[in-house]
């Protein structure tokens, strides 16, 4: 399973759009854009590895991801 992060933004704005607000990481498996807990995001959202998690980088993050992800990974 490879994990990744996706951004999700404010009202979903895309991405794409000037001042488009980040609101918060969400994880999400396989390249897909469907966060693990069921919200879906932008493909040209912002990504990262998930080395970020838990990290400052990787802040804020979602509540419900993580609980998903430590349950997974450890
Ligand atoms: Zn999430």
């Amino acid at each position: 399973m490879e994990y990744e992060m996706r951004a999700e933004y404010a009202g979903d704005a895309s991405p794409r759009e000037a001042g488009a607000r980040f609101e918060c990481w969400h994880m999400t498996r396989d390249h897909e854009t469907t966060a693990m807990c069921g919200i879906d995001l932008d493909e040209a959202a912002a990504t990262q590895t998930p080395d970020a998690w838990g990290t400052p980088e990787g802040q804020p993050f979602c509540h419900t991801c993580g609980a998903l992800y430590l349950r997974q990974v450890i």
